[in-house]
């Protein structure tokens, strides 16, 4: 009997086998991430300071270390059932077309209108706002999937939403700043006049096309100066690794019908909080010597945050105005080459995701976009589905632990997290179609000049 026999293409997960709380890796992790620090006086952040930015309940999500599970609120699970369970698919034509014995599985977020995961932590991060009675929200958004996540979760539930869009991307990705619009935010161009910090980069380079750490700047200067607003965040902090661990729950519980285990699970990394939600109930199981998994991080040579990086403390963006997070990172003033996959673009990773590969708990590897955009085109050939060009890091690396398997004869089970859907990345696609794409691999003495701007909190 061949295994189509006994697991289906997809398997699906009934409403009473949905997570109804997420799960905070950190509570089984012996070595906690290190603290954010106040980057005036050094010390750890307190809920005081950090209820400044942040919405109260996310702060306390943000600095609990030993909570292991936390209640879904009822109106989050509400909205999670619009687009949730997202689908786990056996990847048998994939399989098949490669000709290995591994067995690939993968989990897809791009099945929501936003196209990602992102959505997963917007809507909690917007609901806190709303139960804590703020007027609206800000963010900054780079390739625009964590400003349209952010969009729809305030659209449906009434907040405003301001949104410092990377200039570059906001005259290069129409269709994105379009679809922010229709759900009702405000999508400002950043560097923007609106803000002292961005009038400030804008005297020193003028005629710059932004970066995401600037917009950062911008949108938190923009909450912690109107009343009613806070600042949140899509990726790097622990909050969103929480909202997403939603993510591994279902893989697990889907898995676990079939009695599957995986042996390897992948994911890409920008700032860690998909493959963190991914990898979460797993990696639990690791640190409570439960099981063991080989868990590979994924990100572009082009901006090497764990592969090449420093564990430091780091600011987390341009101006200076966030705390600083300890973090595997190239430096805030490292501004890697362009490079199509937007959502892995940033300098830093998860300070959650950076302790567990400091303590050798999980693997990273890096690769170069043209090798992805070749995966991510024989993916939608055999599969089917479109993929984003941030999840097509992790599909490179699935079919090369699936070509391994197929040397050696071993059949692995492999899970990787397809993150997104590739609509919005046309122009991407095109120049790659066109042979017109290229790779850039940072030389040591720019990584070194990335270094050189850490903060002196390392000595
Ligand atoms: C933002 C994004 C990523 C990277 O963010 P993480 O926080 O590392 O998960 C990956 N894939 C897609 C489709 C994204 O939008």
């Amino acid at each position: 009997m061949t295994d189509k026999n006994k697991i289906p293409y997809k398997i699906y997960l009934e409403e009473q086998e949905m997570p109804k709380q997420w799960y905070n890796v950190r509570a089984d992790m012996k070595h906690k991430p290190a603290p954010l620090l106040n980057p005036d006086t050094l010390q750890p952040m307190t809920a005081e300071e950090l209820s400044g930015v942040f919405c109260e309940e996310l702060v306390k999500q943000e600095l609990d270390d030993t909570t292991a599970y936390f209640d879904i609120p009822k109106e989050i699970l509400d909205f999670y059932k619009m687009y949730r369970p997202s689908p786990l698919v056996r990847a048998y034509c994939l399989e098949e077309a490669l000709g290995t014995p591994a067995k690939i599985y993968y989990k897809f977020e791009g099945n929501n209108t936003s196209g990602s995961h992102k959505l997963n932590s917007a809507i909690a991060q917007a609901y806190y706002a709303k139960k804590q009675g703020l007027k609206g929200v800000t963010t900054e958004t780079g390739a625009g999937q964590w400003g349209t996540a952010l969009s729809m979760a305030c659209a449906y539930l009434g907040l405003d939403c301001r949104v410092y869009m990377v200039k570059c991307s906001y005259e290069q990705k129409p269709f994105r700043r379009e679809v922010m619009r229709t759900y009702g935010a405000n999508v400002t161009p950043s560097p923007s006049e609106l803000t002292r910090v961005g009038r400030k980069i804008l005297a020193e380079h003028p005629g710059t096309t932004g970066s995401l750490g600037c917009a950062i700047s911008e949108a938190v200067e923009d909450a912690t100066s109107h009343e009613g607003y806070r600042y949140v965040l899509g990726s790097v902090l622990s909050q969103v690794m929480l909202h997403q661990s939603v993510i591994g729950l279902e893989t697990k519980a889907a898995l676990d019908k079939y009695n599957i285990t995986p042996d390897i699970i992948i994911g890409c990394a920008g700032g860690g909080s998909n493959l963190g939600g991914l990898i979460a109930p797993f990696m639990g199981e690791k640190l409570r010597g439960e099981k063991d998994y080989r868990f590979i991080a994924v990100e572009p040579a082009s901006c090497p945050s764990l592969t090449r990086g420093r564990y430091a403390y780091d600011y987390c963006d341009t101006g200076m105005v966030c705390p600083l997070a300890k973090m595997y990172t190239l430096g805030s003033g490292f501004i890697p080459s362009a490079n199509h996959a937007g959502g892995l673009r940033y300098h830093g990773m998860s300070s959650v995701l950076s302790q567990l590969y400091d303590d050798k708990l999980m693997t990273a590897v890096s690769v170069e976009q043209t090798s992805v955009f070749d995966a991510a085109t024989k993916f939608a050939r055999i599969e089917g589905i479109l993929p984003a060009p941030e999840s097509s890091h992790a599909i490179k690396v699935a079919i090369d632990e699936a070509m391994r398997c197929k040397e050696t004869g071993e059949t692995k089970t492999i899970v990787f997290g397809l993150t997104g859907t590739g609509y919005f990345d046309m122009v991407a696609y095109g120049k790659y179609n066109d042979g017109d794409m290229h790779d850039y691999v940072p030389t040591d003495a720019e990584l070194e000049a990335g270094f050189a701007g850490l903060p002196n909190v390392n000595l």
